[in-house]
């Protein structure tokens, strides 16, 4: 089992399959981005190699994201082969939904469990401004065909952007009082790319809270507001889904930090918002060895940072959030 100098138990990773994207959401990345060369990011054999490895380090939970992990050429069979991998109990998936509707149900076949749907809006308008060329109807059907496909429960991720998005809060807070949906409101991070927009138009939490206890006359702490994952659960009165709130600025969650992650230029991300990382690829196609590169990793997860440095002006700026993943 993994731990770090500080004890925390690291068993969760997060796989970006792809730093290509069919969006270009104006926190994310820049309208011009360049993506890499497929040569230069991982191939299915070698992510597989990863899983297993940190599979026998007691990693269980795998989430794939991107860029958009969807984009991926065979990624139905890339999940099957790291949902078979001994150790994995649950594989999921962060996507802009899509593509969901021609792979949803091949993906849930694959064995995959679960998946965080982005929708920052349900104003057409305003989606094709916050994604810059996106179609509000296309992740609107592909979080139907999520439901239909069993990849339950449904989870709601949006980025909520001052001058952009807002008051949307409401309506999308909405959505739970009669599904079983989880709406997550995720506090805009600061990366390269797009760090103007993400520093300066963030919209904080405890402000995004206000607008939603005044819309809806209040708004009940599920189990005393515990953490899933990184989300603070509350419930809209009388609302059959939950609202989660990731404050990462205003309520750090560093102490409950449980991941890591592996960039799809198979770069070992110690803290989502911290520089450091060791590269695993180029040992690995140096022809390093199995116990080599297992001990590049267990030394790198020991040395995990403790938190990031926002609050300190820190800012991670090697790069671009689709790059990273989330
Ligand atoms: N393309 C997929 C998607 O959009 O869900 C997966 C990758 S995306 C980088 C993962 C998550 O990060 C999405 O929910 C997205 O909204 C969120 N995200 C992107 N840029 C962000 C930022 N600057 N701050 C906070 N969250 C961000
Ligand atoms: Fe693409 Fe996701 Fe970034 Fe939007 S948030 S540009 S969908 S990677």
């Amino acid at each position: 089992m993994a731990h770090d100098r500080y004890g925390r138990r690291l068993h969760y990773l997060r796989i970006s399959l792809t730093d290509h994207c069919n969006l270009r959401c104006v926190y994310c990345m820049p309208e011009d981005m360049t993506f890499r060369p497929n040569h230069e990011l991982m191939q299915d054999d070698e992510v597989l190699f990863f899983v297993r490895l940190f599979a026998d380090l007691g990693f269980d939970k795998i989430r794939l994201t991107g860029g958009e992990p969807t984009v991926r050429a065979g990624v139905v069979d890339l999940v099957r082969g790291i949902a078979a991998t001994p150790g994995i109990r649950t594989v999921t998936m962060t996507t802009n939904g899509i593509l969901l509707p021609r792979l949803a149900h091949a993906l849930a076949q694959a064995g995959l469990k679960r998946v965080n749907i982005s929708l920052d809006t349900l104003d057409p308008a305003k989606f094709r401004r916050l994604t810059r060329w996106g179609d509000l109807e296309d992740v609107l059907e592909g979080i139907r065909a999520a439901e239909e496909a069993g990849l339950q429960p449904i989870k709601i991720n949006a980025v909520v952007v001052r001058g952009y998005n807002e008051e949307d809060v409401v309506p999308l807070a909405g959505l739970t009082l009669d599904r079983p949906w989880q709406v997550r409101f995720i506090e805009m991070m600061p990366f390269a790319g797009a760090t103007e927009v993400q520093r300066t138009l963030v919209v904080t939490v405890p402000e995004m809270m206000a607008r939603l206890r005044a819309a809806y006359g209040g708004l009940e702490p599920v189990d005393g507001g515990r953490l899933d994952g990184e989300a603070r659960l509350y419930r809209l009165p009388g609302a059959r889904g939950t609202v989660g709130f990731i404050a990462t600025l205003s309520q750090p969650f560093c102490a409950s930090c449980t991941r890591v992650r592996l960039t799809a230029d198979g770069h070992l991300r110690l803290c989502l918002l911290r520089e450091k990382e060791v590269d695993l690829l180029t040992p690995l196609r140096q022809g390093a060895s199995r116990e080599a590169l297992r001990r590049q990793i267990t030394d790198a997860l020991w040395a995990k940072p403790w938190g990031h440095g926002l609050a300190q002006g820190e800012i991670p700026l090697n790069r671009t959030m689709s790059q990273i993943g989330g």
